[in-house]
């Protein structure tokens, strides 16, 4: 794959792992939050904070999950191996790299 399109798509990664690194640590302050308020409210509102608290968790696994995928891109990266398709090892296209670039598979073995 080009060079320069290579860079673009680190770049691009390097900025999504930031914007959800930070967005973790965001995160893991209003759950600590919600932790401590709950001797201090009312039952009603304990419900409404625990299912803020599980949503929170699921967002959070999500974006772990995220935060992995794009960390194995970036390493893809480095070891000269970006681009290729986990599967088949066809190289994916580009237009489909534009989308996500931490993509593992061509579109092909994605179905
Ligand atoms: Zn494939």
């Amino acid at each position: 794959m080009d060079k320069t399109l290579v860079e673009k798509f680190e770049n691009q990664l390097q900025g999504l792992l930031t914007e959800l690194e930070e967005l973790e640590f965001t995160s893991k302050a209003a759950t600590a939050t919600v932790v401590l308020d709950q001797s201090s409210v009312g039952r009603l509102s304990r419900i409404d904070a625990m299912q803020g608290q599980q949503m929170a968790i699921a967002t959070e696994c999500r974006r772990k999950e995220q935060i992995s995928q794009i960390k194995a891109a970036l390493k893809r990266i480095q070891e000269n191996d970006f681009g290729y398709c986990l599967s088949c090892e066809e190289e994916i296209p580009a237009g489909r790299l534009a989308i996500n670039p931490a993509t593992t598979l061509c579109v092909k073995c994605a179905k």
